[in-house]
């Protein structure tokens, strides 16, 4: 551990946000699971490239332009691999997760949902692998059916699988709860829905930054994530989808790059994945993700893993020791998320007294407003780890919960 902690704390030196002092207190940031902090290397890519590099993709006139399509394709073949997949073709660049959740449902959900199929999710989904099922069952008269958790946060695998029938068409599921820290057995539940004949969607947000993905071992027909929770870019993220099904599937969006021919009377379309891709894309957003691969690649998921698993740890003994803390999620497999309640106070308030403490978490309702319902809270505070975290930063937290304790109650 020594080893592992020398190794963190010059990692810790990338992040140049940490060194700063926000209510005159040192920066204590464990938010992470809403986005993680940008690496120097990560920054210095995407600067880089505006500086030196920028140049429209694709439309390949110029010795620019076509560097800037050598590195935008570069990046797409890095994810590919990140991920696991087969063919850098499965391999789509959208905004964010919540894109991906809307292209498929649109896409694949429009033209393949009719009145009476059903989508199963779980109560521990994020809003946005939610309100996209809602929208396109309510389209097409289909049903949006969720399976139930169990009381320390985990997946009631055997509601899950009650509730899969022939008329199940989609699961789409986390494959980490952004709220319990949950991590779901993706190759179980992928194996299950299979077995009724159903698609798999899993909302890969939390998992990225944590542990090595593999699609084409797990088996799922569609993965999907944002940039700016692994180190990367904002408005950036990635659907991956199996080429065989996105072969089937219409277009999302309309416009340039997306068209094979286009005349006035109509318009043939692109191969996949640039059937998906309409208009200028997000080209720095691509090469900062792949800077961002390089980053975390580089330390290695075993160490990532075997380091943040100590942080929650560390932090789960010490904020269960404090009086009226109850702690939800304590599933035996989980991600470096600590959602809690001070018994008796508003999470708001905690939020707010450690900030002026200088510890930056989330309080609210995390975007899972059925999982609230589910927990009986109006929202929870939540501590989220990260590479450039310490021991110090638990000790931190623990110190200002204390005193929001002294305060509050
Ligand atoms: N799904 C999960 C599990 C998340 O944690 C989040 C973000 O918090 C999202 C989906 C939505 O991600 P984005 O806002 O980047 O589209």
């Amino acid at each position: 551990m020594d080893n592992l902690n020398a190794l963190f704390a010059e990692i810790r030196n990338e992040f140049p946000a940490l060194t700063q002092k926000v209510h005159g207190k040192k920066l204590v940031y464990l938010d992470s699971a809403a986005t993680t902090l940008k690496p120097k290397v990560v920054v210095e890519r995407v600067s880089n490239f505006y500086l030196y590099e920028s140049s429209n993709v694709h439309r390949g006139a110029h010795f620019l332009s076509d560097a800037a399509t050598a590195q935008f394709e570069g990046a797409r073949h890095s994810i590919a691999r990140f991920i696991g997949a087969e063919h850098f073709e499965e391999i789509i660049f959208v905004r964010g997760t919540t894109e991906g959740v809307n292209l498929v449902a649109n896409s694949w959900g429009l033209s393949n949902l009719k009145a009476g199929d059903e989508i199963l999710i779980t109560e521990m989904e994020h809003h946005g692998n939610i309100v996209p099922w809602q929208m396109v069952a309510e389209k097409v008269g289909a049903k949006v059916v969720a399976a139930g958790i169990l009381d320390n946060g985990e997946l009631d695998v055997e509601d899950f699988k009650k509730k899969l029938s022939s008329k199940t068409k989609m699961v789409a599921f986390t494959a980490c709860s952004n709220v319990l820290g949950t991590n779901n057995d993706v190759p179980l539940l992928t194996k299950l829905a299979h077995q009724v004949g159903a698609k798999v969607l899993v909302d890969g947000a939390q998992i990225v930054s944590q542990s090595k993905v593999d699609v084409k071992a797990w088996d799922v027909d569609f993965f999907v994530f944002s940039s700016h929770k692994l180190f990367g870019p904002f408005g950036f993220g990635v659907v991956y989808g199996k080429k065989a099904i996105l072969e089937t599937m219409p277009p999302y969006q309309g416009g340039g790059s997306m068209i094979s021919k286009v005349s006035l009377e109509g318009t043939t379309y692109n191969d996949v994945p640039f059937r998906f891709e309409a208009g200028t894309p997000h080209v720095e957003g691509a090469v900062g993700t792949h800077a961002a691969i390089n980053f975390i690649e580089k330390i290695g998921f075993d160490k990532v893993h075997a380091y943040e698993m100590d942080l929650l740890q560390y932090a789960t003994e010490k904020l269960s020791a404090i009086p009226d803390v109850k702690i939800y999620g304590t599933a035996a497999n989980k991600g470096p998320i600590l959602s809690f309640n001070l018994k008796g106070a508003h999470h708001s308030d905690v939020g707010q007294i450690l900030d002026q403490e200088g510890v930056a978490v989330r309080a609210g309702h995390h975007c899972t407003q059925p999982l609230m319902a589910r927990l009986g809270v109006p929202g929870t505070v939540r501590a989220s780890f990260s590479v450039y975290n310490s021991r110090e930063d638990v000790d931190s937290l623990v110190k200002a919960v204390v005193k929001a304790r002294e305060l509050l109650l």
